[in-house]
């Protein structure tokens, strides 16, 4: 039988395996910080564990869910890309980023992706499995041991639809947050939807404290089925209400990320649309230039980025230009993984 992973359980869970093995319960509180606070590689390097425990430790149970497969550092050194390799060896990425004292990581949820989003490289990969938990937290564990840093934000934007995993990604986002452990706040942990109402409600319902942000990247139903094809399920008008729904129960200033394609979305008559569909919403508004993955679309420019938010100069909106971090290493979401699997000829 397989051994059961450390690496992704919760106290609760320890507690019960210390007592399964014949051990007090308040050993799980000393693991669970050698897991997530000390961030230890393996077992026996838990000093404060007798060599007979850790013995017994190690027949029952196991510890870490990736290894690293490749990593590329942009030419600034701001952006780290990670390719881990989970155990079943499917890959899954995560991004590194530092600006001023912000230590931001980027963390996937999923192989692969179903909703197959025309911009996005993962979209292209096709779906293959939700990650766990553990696999979820051990891509941040991974990154915090190979650079010996302390993170102090995390995104999940990486590979997959986080609502459509979502009791993984709350439980992670749980350990993640976990005053014992990695002790990231949770107003510092953003979990970004492409618009899974259900998924929203939800969220809503369950008053969870994380911040919330939704992919928006149109302010039309025809231009969005054809970059997001989740929206013919889900169109804008739901969305947007599901996002009032939000926003009336947590109190709190949801996100919009909005990916600017030249051409596509970047028009005047976009954003005045798009102004007239976030009135009234307190809300931030992240514009991100298109970062390309072939040659098909190009950048907007900054005029054209400048001429895009003066419609929300004067509204309840806070907006903010993402600009492109380590577009050298191919820093979007799903970008390594497609240059790993498809080395060009
Ligand atoms: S943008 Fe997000 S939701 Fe869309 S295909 Fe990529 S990973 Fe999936």
């Amino acid at each position: 039988m397989k051994k059961p992973n450390l690496t992704g359980m919760t106290l609760e869970q320890m507690e019960q395996l210390f007592e399964s093995i014949g051990q007090p319960k308040y050993r799980a509180a000393q693991l669970f910080n050698w897991i997530y606070k000390k961030r230890i590689a393996k077992l026996d390097d838990m000093t404060n564990f007798s060599k007979q425990l850790r013995q017994q430790l190690s027949e029952s149970a196991t510890i870490g869910l990736v290894r690293l497969a490749k990593q590329v550092s942009a030419s600034d050194n701001q952006t780290t890309k990670f390719l881990f390799t989970l155990e079943d060896n499917l890959h899954v990425e995560s991004v590194f980023m530092i600006e001023a004292k912000r230590k931001t990581v980027c963390l996937s949820t999923q192989v692969g992706c179903p909703l197959g989003c025309s911009f996005c490289a993962t979209g292209k990969m096709g779906f293959q499995r939700n990650l766990t938990a553990g696999e979820i937290v051990d891509q941040l564990l991974s990154i915090q041991h190979i650079l010996n840093v302390d993170v102090t934000n995390v995104v999940i934007m990486g590979m997959g639809e986080p609502f459509l995993n979502y009791d993984e990604v709350i439980k992670a986002c749980d350990l993640i947050s976990h005053d014992t452990g990695i002790a990231i706040g949770k107003r510092k942990i953003t979990i970004s939807t492409s618009g899974i109402i259900p998924g929203i409600r939800r969220f809503a319902d369950e008053g969870q404290r994380y911040k919330l942000a939704i992919s928006l990247n149109a302010a039309d139903d025809q231009i969005r089925d054809d970059m997001m094809p989740i929206n013919k399920k889900y169109p804008l008008n739901e969305l947007i209400n599901a996002a009032k729904y939000y926003a009336a129960k947590s109190r709190h200033r949801l996100t919009f990320e909005y990916v600017m394609i030249r051409g596509v979305n970047d028009s005047t008559r976009d954003s005045q649309k798009l102004a007239r569909l976030l009135k009234g919403l307190k809300c931030k508004l992240n514009i991100i230039p298109y970062n390309s993955i072939d040659e098909k679309n190009t950048i907007p420019s900054e005029d054209q980025i400048d001429d895009f938010i003066r419609p929300f100069l004067n509204m309840n909106v806070v907006v903010s230009v993402r600009r492109s971090k380590g577009s050298d290493i191919q820093a979007a979401c799903g970008q390594l993984y497609y240059d790993y699997h498809e080395p060009k000829s």
